[in-house]
């Protein structure tokens, strides 16, 4: 007997062992995907982790369906580093392995329910899960179980579709497909006989009443002589200028035959490449010294301030590495910027470059997939963001991760909850090979490590070409307030500045922290404000849609009219967010254009570039946005940056605001003037005296990172000590709290005082589940790996008693 060890895209913590045939067992390859039937009627696809002849001593094995590939599809080193991002994270592989394939590898029986006839039904006996099933089936055709997940907002959904199936309210189907469907190229060529030249002249003699048929024919000919690539239909059309109905005339009479070849979707049409700039003398020497530091660290930190040219000394180094033909990750934050830099790189690297990221389909997800596994030279560099880390390199030369101190870098949801920045540290290592991380703020983190020696430390302290840093300018909006020097939310300063900047016809950036039109509407008698039904947050006001929206569970519901508390008309706004900013912005300056970026605005795959290149072709002047806009964009024609309000991001509450706050408004100061002319910043505060303000404002990164350490090291936050953040859900608040309470005494036993709350989150319910936090807090010296033994141990014991069955607890680690 012969067996094979699978992994499942699932969460549990075990590999499953099926059977397979000699034949089967033969074939299979460490990495390969097979097609395993798994409890009643579910199939998964697994990876196959091992080849044996030991039976389970546990269980009775099953046989795989079906062997899904000819080759492995996941190499070595991932399956390695999956496992540390299981172990280090503290989640299943099943769910390392779903986050890292592409959807469209995980084949899977997809169970899709219906309702069995819409006819309307006595629903006055349904449960309320049922109904809600029902309700929704009513609106559309069909479900899937992932469907009635969310809408249930609970895993376990099958007893209720049990029970609905079992009234006959709804039937279930089964079904497989494959979800990738490679995009066909349509060719051209001759039929067999009229292959020869002879033949062929002949032909065209016989079709001198039609021209046009003649026409696609010589240019048929034509193209053959000149080379033996293969002609794609739709540019014979356009060379013989004829429509496609010659070409399928031509067809039909069996002369010339249509074909396919699979082809990528992501093509370069660009210019041919460019030349790579040369590095002025503060870069050529970073360049140097990153190169040396090499020698003898395998991590490095390029500080460079922004607009000091890092991405170009980046450039230099991949340009050494992929004449070597070595695959190179380059990192990104944001899908944001992956957008500018593709345009950069294209110019230097041509077709050698590929994008991976989870806005893109799911086919261009796959494409690149296949790229990296055969290590094809058009996904040499790979720019990405978190996810591209999970890509199958074989031949990795260099890591680079860009605005490392980017907190968007830590998945926060669903698991695996990881640092894309310290998995790709493991992963390079996995490689032996070198990661260079880039930032104008690097991390505390990051910092303290190049600091004791752990990584290298490079630094570019002028921006390129000289240009000084912007000039701040802390403006003081109490005081503006008082002298009424206000006009909606911009002081005369702000406005002098936009003014100036728009009659030089210079662009600017706006930034405020919020989005929508104005966080709270507040009833100025009663002092009510409308909230969401479903969890503990007032509703933002969206003057667009008249609406109010809260923006941690999506509920949404047309602009009350009146106080719904005491229903007098006086609902009054208060706060502001980016829609409010664009619309007062709008009145002020009305001639010139504005625009707007935040999540709301970027939904759309391209609305990034959209804006991106009107802002590039000065098609905006006044560009208004969240702290999107903020990181790593270059833009030549900005002068002034404006942060309407520093406060909300101060006084956030989370150890990490303050470092945050000061890198947040380093970045989107660093837009400013990065040509020539200085820029200038404008930052509008009620708190101009606050620490990280100044330091801001003097661009004082080592007095910040000072004086953060040492109140990170009074209150025994990161870098000094590691935690692990544990979440506990519930409809049930008693409940929730109560078992909280059990695991957290239960955690003291060991961890003592490094045991912190539980503690209500200042958004207390989302979703209908109540919240609350248990931080644990591990000093250096502590072992991490016996902490999340010791954690496993609690864990599993929570998970035995049944009256916290339906509790559900998340634990991230490192959370930010
Ligand atoms: P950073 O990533 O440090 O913010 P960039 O790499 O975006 O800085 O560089 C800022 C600007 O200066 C870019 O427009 C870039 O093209 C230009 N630049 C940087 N280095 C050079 C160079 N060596 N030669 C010409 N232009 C450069
Ligand atoms: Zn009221
Ligand atoms: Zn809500």
């Amino acid at each position: 007997m012969y067996f094979i060890d699978a992994l499942l895209p699932i969460p549990l913590q075990q590999a499953f062992t099926y059977h397979v045939s000699e034949e089967q067992a033969h074939l299979l390859e460490i990495g390969m995907r097979v097609a395993i039937p798994f409890g009643k009627t579910k199939i998964y696809t697994g990876i196959v982790i091992k080849v044996h002849k030991d039976p389970p001593p546990a269980y009775e094995t099953k046989s795989i369906d079906q062997i899904l590939d000819n080759a492995p599809l996941v190499n070595l080193f991932q399956l390695k580093h999956w496992q540390w991002i299981a172990s280090y994270y503290m989640c299943t592989m099943g769910e390392v392995m779903r986050a890292a394939l592409p959807n469209a590898f995980l084949l899977e029986s997809e169970t899709i329910i219906a309702l069995v006839s819409k006819e309307p039904r006595d629903d006055t006996k349904f449960s309320d899960d049922e109904f809600l099933v029902y309700e929704a089936l009513l609106h559309q055709s069909s479900l899937h179980i992932n469907d009635i997940r969310s809408i249930l907002d609970r895993k376990n959904v099958v007893l209720v579709i049990q029970k609905l199936l079992e009234q006959g309210i709804i039937e279930v189907q089964e079904e497989i497909y494959e979800k990738y469907t490679p995009k066909l190229k349509r060719y051209i060529k001759l039929s067999v006989e009229f292959t020869s030249e002879e033949k062929l002249k002949e032909l065209i003699e016989t079709l001198t009443r039609a021209p046009k048929q003649r026409q696609v024919l010589m240019t048929l000919f034509m193209l053959s002589v000149q080379d033996k690539k293969p002609v794609e239909s739709l540019f014979l059309q356009q060379k013989s200028e004829v429509t496609a109905s010659v070409i399928k005339t031509l067809i039909d009479k069996g002369i010339l035959e249509a074909y396919f070849i699979q082809k990528d979707r992501i093509e370069y049409t660009g210019d041919a490449a460019s030349e790579i700039k040369a590095l002025s003398e503060d870069q050529e020497i970073a360049f140097n010294e990153i190169k040396d530091s090499f020698k003898t660290k395998d991590i490095t930190l390029l500080h460079g301030v922004t607009s000091s040219g890092k991405t170009e000394v980046y450039v230099q180094l991949i340009k050494e590495l992929i004449s070597e033909g070595k695959q190179i990750l380059y990192m990104l934050p944001e899908i944001a910027l992956t957008t500018q830099l593709i345009g950069r790189l294209q110019k230097y690297f041509g077709e050698s470059i590929s994008v991976y990221h989870s806005k893109y389909s799911v086919n261009e997800r796959v494409e690149v997939w296949k790229n990296v596994l055969e290590n094809k030279q058009k996904a040499q560099i790979v720019i990405g963001a978190r996810s591209s880390l999970f890509l199958p390199f074989n031949n990795l030369g260099l890591i680079i991760v860009d605005e490392e101190h980017e907190t968007t870098f830590k998945q926060y949801n669903p698991a695996p909850r990881y640092h894309a920045r310290d998995s790709a540290i493991v992963l390079a290592k996995l490689h032996g090979t070198k990661i260079l991380m880039g930032s104008a703020t690097p991390s505390l983190e990051s910092f303290i490590n190049s600091k004791e020696g752990k990584y290298g430390l490079v630094t570019l302290n002028k921006r390129y070409g000289n240009v000084l840093m912007p000039e701040i300018e802390l403006v003081d909006i109490k005081e503006k307030h008082r002298k009424k020097q206000m006009k909606d939310h911009f002081s005369d300063r702000l406005l002098e500045e936009i003014q100036e900047a728009l009659d030089n016809k210079e662009q600017v950036i706006l930034f405020q922290n919020r989005r929508g039109y104005s966080p709270v509407v507040e009833c100025s008698t009663c002092g009510v404000s409308p909230q969401c039904p479903n969890c503990d947050v007032s509703l933002t006001y969206h003057q667009y849609k008249n609406q109010l929206r809260c923006h941690y569970c999506g509920h949404h519901m047309a602009m009350l009219i009146s106080c719904m508390a005491c229903h007098s008309d006086t609902l009054d706004t208060k706060g502001f967010g980016t829609e409010q900013i664009e619309v007062e912005l709008k009145e002020l300056f009305p001639e010139y254009s504005i625009a707007r970026m935040d999540q709301d605005t970027m939904r759309k795959k391209h609305a990034y570039a959209k804006i991106i290149e009107a802002l590039e072709e000065q098609k905006i002047d006044i560009l208004v946005g969240t702290q999107m806009l903020a990181k790593g964009l270059d833009f030549r024609n900005i002068s002034l940056v404006g942060v309407l309000n520093a406060d909300n991001l101060l006084n956030f509450p989370d150890f990490r605001a303050h470092e945050r706050s000061f890198q947040l408004l380093q970045q989107v100061s660093g837009r400013a003037g990065r040509t020539k002319k200085r820029g200038k910043v404008l930052i509008q505060t009620f708190n101009p005296y606050h620490q990280i303000l100044q330091q801001v404002s003097i661009n004082d990164y080592k007095g910040m990172f000072e004086q953060q350490l040492e109140e990170r090291h009074q209150y025994n936050y990161p870098p000094h000590f590691r935690t692990i953040k544990i979440t506990f859900k519930d409809r049930n608040y008693a409940k929730m709290q109560k078992g909280a309470l059990w695991y957290t005494q239960a955690l003291k036993m060991n961890l003592t005082e490094n045991v912190l709350g539980p503690e209500a989150p200042s958004v207390g319910r989302v979703r209908n589940l109540f919240i609350t936090h248990v931080l644990i807090k591990i000093p250096k010296g502590q072992s991490l790996t016996k902490t999340k033994l010791f954690m496993n141990k609690v864990d599993r014991s929570f998970k035995l008693i049944k009256e916290f069955s339906s509790i559900r607890t998340i634990i991230d680690v490192d959370n930010y």
